[in-house]
């Protein structure tokens, strides 16, 4: 049971270019704030075009 902890202190956010939610990664540690994308590949297509 303790385990679920896992999951749970980890914030979400919608991405900019895709619209899903995504979850906060370790690598984003630093810089969570900025993250607007949940991958390099919707950071590279930027946000949703019309
Ligand atoms: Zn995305």
């Amino acid at each position: 049971m303790g385990r679920s902890q896992d999951r749970v202190n980890r914030p979400a956010k919608i991405c900019a270019a895709c619209g899903r939610e995504f979850t906060w990664r370790k690598k984003w540690e630093r810089c969570w704030e900025q993250v607007r994308y949940c991958s390099d590949r919707c950071r590279g297509k930027g946000a949703a075009q019309p």
